[in-house]
């Protein structure tokens, strides 16, 4: 029966809306006027219409419901006809009906409500509600800034560089300042300044990397060499090979200049200290007494003329002894022009006449002299001169004499000679001179023979070692005692240990101990009379040695092997013994201390005998050669002189 317009599917209508009736029937808002449509404004709430159907003429009531929304959606945050620089938000709200969708052209960006236009160029947004209300802006986004213009600038010291830019489309600005790196990219030199390059080198890649030099140093300049003084070589840079003075060849165009040396030029070049120097060359090779020395080149005068040298006219002049009595002088040389003495050839110490002339002394005579003959029965006085022996008085007289001391067995004779001068300048001179000797006192019966008692004490003479020490010797007729001197083998002295009227004794200590038998000994005895209460020598035995008897490396001699023990010798003939020793322990050496054999006549006056026991007969006799052995074993050889 009816149609309306004006009202969307779900329900909304956003303004009037339109009722139509349908065909055959006529549609109004009351009972009595009908027509074709009705509209309903967006004022009318009561949406109250009656129909009639034309041919039956029968009217129907009816009603229609609807909401209404004419409100269209509200865009906030961005304007329309402004440009946005990289992006655009916006928000779309709606009252009533709701938002349906939000459009950028053709393209949906949903109803989301909340937008962001990223895309560069112009956007028509549409935004339409669920009752078809629909709101529109048109903006621009400017994404792809274009900066065509851009700006770089350099602060002072080239330390930092600022880059800025806009944009020509939407005007916007950027800008970076960034610290730049110096380096050096052009070295100082004599000619060339310093060059540093700053490079800066920004993170927004819009900006390209900027390089700027700029003179940091300026050229050195050359330096110059100091001029070695030859123009030869080039005055240069110290740095480089700039030439300050090119080398030149030396000029020696002046003047020769002289002295003692040699003569020279010097190099006129500017700066130049090159002097060529030679030597003179001489004239002649040496001055003589009259022309100079001449350099042929120069004319230097080497060495002026001598004039007259002594030198050259000097005659030697021997040394004269002087004497007592004549003058002497001393050697000399003379010039034979001028007469001028000197002590040397080379005429350099002038010499006087008193420098030469050693004056006669005179003679020297000394005290009178008195010469004894041999016999003393002249004497001869005598003055003479003590340096040339010249006589000045000479007396020879004959002496008297006459004993003036008698010989006795305590005063020799004394004869006294006197001599008496008849020359004034002599002194009567008295001589006393022994003549005959101390008189010899009477024979003695008892006269002490030394050597044959060393014999006798020799003869029986042994040591025994051991616990105690037993020595015997040989009794001497006349001894009053013997003293027993005993010690300990390398010991330098000699104890008495006993004295003894015995030929024997027996030693239990020594140097106040016991004996220690480890140690050989040595021992000897000597044979005393007494003297006016004094002990007086009167023979001594050998010292001897014997083993200790403990001694384990040493040993002594048990007895001594002769090969001969007699000899028949005529006077002056020689004879060797033959001894050897026979050891207690044959297998130990003997005890060396001295001579392992000694010999020792009976009569010097028939035959001696050598240290090496060699006889020799000196006279008729008899006598015996005494044998030992260094501990006392002895034995006798016979010998008898023919
Ligand atoms: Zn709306
Ligand atoms: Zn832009
Ligand atoms: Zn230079
Ligand atoms: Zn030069
Ligand atoms: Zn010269
Ligand atoms: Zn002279
Ligand atoms: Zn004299």
């Amino acid at each position: 029966m009816y149609s309306t317009t004006g009202i969307s599917a779900n329900g909304w209508a956003k303004g009037a809306v339109t009722v139509r009736a349908a065909s055959g029937y006529t549609i109004g808002k009351t009972s009595d006027l009908f027509e074709e449509s009705i509209g309903f404004s967006t004022n009318e709430t009561e949406r109250v219409f009656y129909i009639k159907d034309t041919g039956t003429g029968k009217v129907y009531k009816g009603s229609i419901d609807y909401k209404l929304d004419t409100k269209a959606p509200v865009i906030s945050g961005i304007e329309s006809a402004t440009e946005y620089q990289d992006s655009a938000r916006f928000t779309v709200s709606d009252a009533d009906s709701g938002l349906a969708d939000v459009k950028d052209g053709e393209t949906s960006l949903g109803n989301s409500g909340t937008y962001e236009l990223t895309t560069d160029g112009v956007h028509t947004i549409t935004a339409v509600d669920i009752a078809g209300n629909s709101t529109t802006q048109v903006v621009k986004v400017c994404a792809d800034h274009k900066y065509p213009n851009i700006k770089y600038e350099w602060n002072e010291d080239n330390s930092k560089c600022k880059a800025s830019a806009e944009c020509t489309d939407c005007g916007k600005k950027v800008n970076e300042t960034v610290d730049a790196k110096a380096s050096i990219t052009k070295q100082q030199s004599c000619t060339d300044a310093e060059i540093t390059t700053y490079t800066a080198t920004f993170t927004n890649n819009i900006f390209a990397t900027q390089t700027t030099g700029k003179q940091t140093k300026g050229a050195l300049g050359h330096t110059q060499n100091a001029d070695d003084g030859d123009c030869t070589t080039a005055v240069t840079c110290k740095r480089c090979d700039y030439v300050f003075i090119p080398a030149k060849e030396h000029d020696f165009s002046g003047e020769w200049k002289s002295d003692q040396t040699g003569h020279w030029k010097t190099c006129k070049n500017d700066g130049c200290t090159k002097v060529d120097k030679k030597a003179h060359t001489a004239n002649i090779t040496e001055p003589t007494e009259n022309e100079d020395q001449i350099c042929t080149e120069c004319g230097w005068i080497i060495a002026n003329k001598l004039g007259h040298l002594h030198k050259r006219h000097l005659e030697y002049v021997k040394a004269k002894e002087v004497t007592c009595t004549e003058d002497g002088n001393k050697a000399y040389y003379i010039c034979k022009e001028d007469k001028k003495c000197f002590a040397d050839e080379n005429a350099t110490n002038e010499l006087n006449e008193s420098d030469i002339v050693i004056k006669a002394s005179g003679h020297d005579y000394g005290d009178p002299v008195y010469t004894w003959s041999k016999d003393h029965t002249t004497c001869t006085a005598t003055i003479i001169c003590k340096k040339c022996k010249n006589v000045k008085a000479k007396e020879e007289v004959k002496t008297t004499s006459e004993v003036t001391k008698q010989q006795s067995e305590k005063q020799a004779e004394i004869t006294t000679y006197t001599a008496t001068f008849t020359n004034e300048a002599f002194a009567t001179q008295t001589k006393e001179v022994q003549t005959k000797a101390v008189a010899k006192p009477k024979a003695d019966g008892n006269k002490i023979n030394v050597k044959a008692n060393k014999l006798t004490l020799n003869s029986k003479f042994s040591i025994k070692t051991g616990k105690s020490i037993k020595v015997r010797w040989g009794k001497v007729k006349g001894a009053d005692g013997y003293d027993v001197y005993l010690s300990y083998c390398g010991k330098d002295k000699m104890t008495l240990v006993r004295s003894t009227k015995s030929s024997s004794v027996t030693i239990s200590k020594l140097d106040k101990k016991k004996i220690n038998q480890k140690n050989n000994v040595k021992c000897y005895v000597v044979a005393y009379k007494i003297v006016k209460g004094k002990k007086q020598e009167i023979g001594k035995t050998n010292l001897f040695h014997a083993v200790g008897r403990k001694n384990k490396s040493e040993t002594e001699p048990k007895n001594i092997r002769l090969k001969k023990t007699s000899y028949v010798l005529a006077i002056g003939k020689t004879a060797k013994i033959k001894a050897s020793i026979v050891k207690k322990n044959k297998k130990l050496p003997v005890i060396a201390h001295t001579e392992k054999i000694r010999y020792a006549t009976s009569n010097a006056k028939v035959a001696t005998v050598s240290k090496e026991g060699k006889i020799t007969a000196k006279k008729k006799g008899t006598c015996y050669v005494y044998v030992y052995a260094i501990n006392g074993c002895a034995k006798k050889v016979k010998v008898t002189v023919k």
